[in-house]
């Protein structure tokens, strides 16, 4: 196989999974971890904190204590590489109409019940089929075919991206100096270290803010909402340009009350200029006894976020062509940029501004 028909099947690569069949056994040592005594490690990467013995595993089953130290089992084996849309993360104040080249290894520190890459997020490294790819590997593969498919970008994406922290970041240094941008798509479960690292290198970040409500990112993800709210708070204060998605799930958390809570929470620590996606839930994974949310459902949530004064607020996983999916000037109420699903048919947009008052627009445009 040639160099050209090697990066093609990388290229064309789906998501691959459930087959037991590990390429490559890629460890690094962690960056962020304590030593303990009788050779247990503390990992200090997630707020999860995981303290494990020699042989143990993390929580997010990426990690695990080799005689003393802590190893990363993701480094190197995406298990998911694609080249989509930066619509698709969803980002739609970021180099819109461009690509990202996007990565995701097996694992998570969360266990969503509604999770639609759970065949993936719920596995460990060694149970997915992976790609075996360095970061100066993704780095090369973007270069070459960054014209062809006009790539801005490198999304770290579709599992927890943070559970392959090291992989990221040495991923997202080496692009940096390359001029190529860099991703992260998370549920916002990182300790403040190793994210104020990873900040460094960002250049846009969509964190899903699942609920408002504590006990229910506990029964639902096996999370905490503070931490996740922490990292918005940080990411927002870097200067990383940032968007926040909200799945609306029926009977979970399609409560009026916790949405108003949210918008009210994001506009006064973060600004009105945040865009926030309010996505459609589809039945999957362990929900698949819930019906798909009602397309009326997202639109209320959306007018009641613009009525509280945020400027950009979006709905996801509604038929293509809905105005909702539009960009609209905050201030004179024309339309900017027009979206038909995750493509983009008309940007009106001028050096970041409306073109018809010249209000400036949030986001990163060129
Ligand atoms: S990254 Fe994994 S091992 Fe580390 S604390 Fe989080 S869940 Fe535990």
């Amino acid at each position: 196989m040639d160099r050209r028909d090697f990066l093609k099947l990388i290229i064309s690569a789906t998501i691959l999974t459930g087959t037991g069949v590990s390429t490559r056994k890629d460890i690094k040592e962690a960056y962020f971890y304590e030593k303990l005594d009788n050779k247990k490690v503390r990992c200090t990467n997630c707020p999860h904190e995981c303290v494990l013995g020699p042989g143990e595993t993390g929580f997010c089953r990426a990690r695990k204590n080799i005689d003393g130290k802590l190893y990363s089992l993701a480094y190197g084996n995406p298990c998911a590489v694609h080249i989509d849309p930066i619509e698709k993360k969803p980002l739609f104040h970021f180099l819109p109409g461009t690509t990202a080249f996007s990565i995701a290894t097996a694992g998570c520190n969360f266990r969503c019940k509604f999770c639609q890459n759970y065949q993936i997020s719920q596995k460990s490294p060694d149970e997915t089929f992976n790609q075996e790819l360095s970061p100066e590997d993704i780095v090369q593969n973007v270069l070459y075919y960054r014209g062809k498919h006009n790539i801005s970008s490198i999304a770290y994406t579709y599992t927890e991206p943070g559970i392959f922290y090291e992989y990221m970041i040495d991923t997202s240094e080496k692009a940096k100096k390359y001029g190529i941008k860099n991703i992260y798509h998370s549920n916002g479960y990182l300790n403040e270290k190793p994210l104020l690292r990873l900040t460094k290198y960002l250049d846009g970040a969509n964190i899903d803010l699942k609920f408002f409500n504590e006990k229910t990112y506990q029964d639902m993800s096996m999370g905490h909402l503070e931490p996740v709210l922490e990292t918005l708070k940080t990411l927002h204060r870097q200067g990383v340009h940032l968007e926040i998605t909200n799945l609306v799930i029926p009977q979970v958390n399609d409560n009026f009350d916790e949405i108003k809570r949210m918008v009210k929470w994001i506009k006064s620590n973060l600004g009105r200029d945040i865009p926030i996606h309010f996505s459609r839930f589809f039945p999957t994974y362990k929900l698949t006894n819930l019906p798909p949310t009602p397309v009326s459902t997202v639109e209320r949530a959306r007018a009641l976020a613009l009525n509280m004064g945020m400027h950009y607020v979006y709905i996801g996983n509604v038929p293509a062509g809905h105005p909702g999916e539009n960009t609209y000037c905050p201030k004179c109420k024309r339309t900017l940029i027009r979206r038909l699903g995750f493509m983009v048919v008309e940007n009106n947009l001028v050096d970041g501004k409306c073109p018809y008052c010249g209000t400036p627009i949030e986001g990163v445009w060129g």
